[in-house]
């Protein structure tokens, strides 16, 4: 069960105190406080768990500082969407806002290379008008000998680069927590020229000392990959390890899934999950079409598969779409034969823009105007 307070309720109130004295007393229940800081309020949610089935939701409601209560089931308590549950989605970071409405595109570099090709990227994007990319400086590689990122070495160049062309975030790989201190370090030590979204990567969705340590911090907000061979519940069991630890700022990717059944794509392309994660939880959903195509085949009508399968997940209303390019396709360290070329960009933004008010359109269709035809 779930108790919201009142927006903006102060933990010294007298209100607060006998409303947490009540909770706190209520047998075989134990209580975890969340407080969640919107653009204008304070938000504190109570999670009661343990032996709630007993419990009176209208005796709870009437408590002082409670402004409503949620039965909620045992799957993603937190990120989850419940009967009942009117709480908005979404999160805003370095002036840019995610939920389950709305759409970022972060079209960039798989891994970083130099400093030309990152500057070659972020000035294309920014002449474009785009304020995000990806840039993964730690890259996790199946064969140990390959190029394994930089490393913090390059966070200096990236992150100043980031601010010179007005990058406000970037998805970024971390593998180890190690990693989450040496961002923050170098974008302290700079000033905070730009932001970083954390992403775990498909390999390790299910690293929980990982996820816990990242769901620990409340700077940085996360993007989660689900993991290629583990089902989609698994997988969203993994963003509620971020939430529980303390950060519910999770966006949830979808990057195809590892199957001979998805060839000649890398991967078995996913985004028919898109709407199903919008029901299930309340995460922005972002689809990663490059790592599920994987291939810079076209098809006759002109167009690469990877920007149509880039058209089917925002069409379906994703939030986020994660994109490689390259200025140089064949030079690139990691994953060039997927990526895009620079002369590409302008019309894959323009198309996805044009599919994210089709997916507008479309939502208009089967609403009535008392709201969404009912399930
Ligand atoms: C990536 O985004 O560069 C990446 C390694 O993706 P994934 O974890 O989905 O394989
Ligand atoms: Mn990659």
């Amino acid at each position: 069960m779930l108790a919201i307070l009142h927006p903006d309720t102060p933990l010294d109130s007298e209100a607060y105190r006998e409303t947490l004295h009540f909770l706190e007393n209520l047998p075989g229940v134990t209580l975890r406080v969340h407080e969640i800081q919107g653009a204008k309020q304070k938000l504190t949610e109570i999670y009661l768990l343990g032996e709630t089935k007993p419990l009176d939701k209208d005796e709870i409601a009437a408590l002082p500082a409670v402004e409503r209560v949620i039965r909620i089931s045992d799957d993603y308590r937190i990120l989850g969407r419940h009967h009942d549950d009117l709480r908005q989605n979404g999160f805003s970071y370095n002036g840019v806002s995610f939920d389950q409405n709305n759409l970022n595109i972060f079209a960039g570099l798989c891994a970083v290379d130099n400093q030309e090709h990152v500057d070659i990227m972020m000035r294309a994007l920014s002449e474009q008008g785009q304020h995000c990319t990806r840039m993964g400086a730690y890259k996790p590689r199946t064969n140990p000998y390959s190029f394994q990122g930089h490393g913090k070495g390059c966070l200096p160049w990236v992150f100043e680069t980031a601010g010179k062309h007005g990058i406000k975030v970037i998805a970024m790989e971390i593998t180890h927590e190690s990693h989450i201190e040496e961002i923050d370090n170098c974008l302290e030590k700079l000033g905070r020229p730009t932001g970083v979204m954390l992403q775990v990567g498909t390999r390790n969705t299910q690293n929980f000392e990982l996820l816990k340590s990242i769901g620990r911090q409340r700077i940085y907000p996360v993007l989660l990959k689900r993991g290629f061979g583990i089902t989609l519940n698994e997988s969203l069991n993994a963003a509620e390890y971020l939430a529980s630890e303390g950060n519910a700022n999770v966006v949830f990717c979808l990057r195809g899934m590892k199957t001979d059944a998805g060839q000649p794509h890398r991967n078995m392309v996913d985004f028919a999950h898109v709407p199903t994660v919008k029901r299930l939880t309340r995460m922005p959903v972002c689809i990663d079409p490059s790592h599920s195509v994987g291939t810079r085949d076209r098809a006759p009508d002109g167009l690469l598969e990877v920007v149509h399968a880039t058209a089917q997940g925002v069409i379906a209303g994703a939030n986020m779409v994660l994109a490689d390019f390259h200025p140089k396709p064949e030079k690139a360290l990691v994953d060039g034969p997927q990526a895009l070329h620079m002369r590409e960009l302008p019309a894959f933004l323009a198309d996805i823009q044009l599919c994210h008010e089709t997916w507008k359109k479309r939502r208009n269709l089967y609403t009535t105007d008392e709201g969404p035809q009912p399930a």
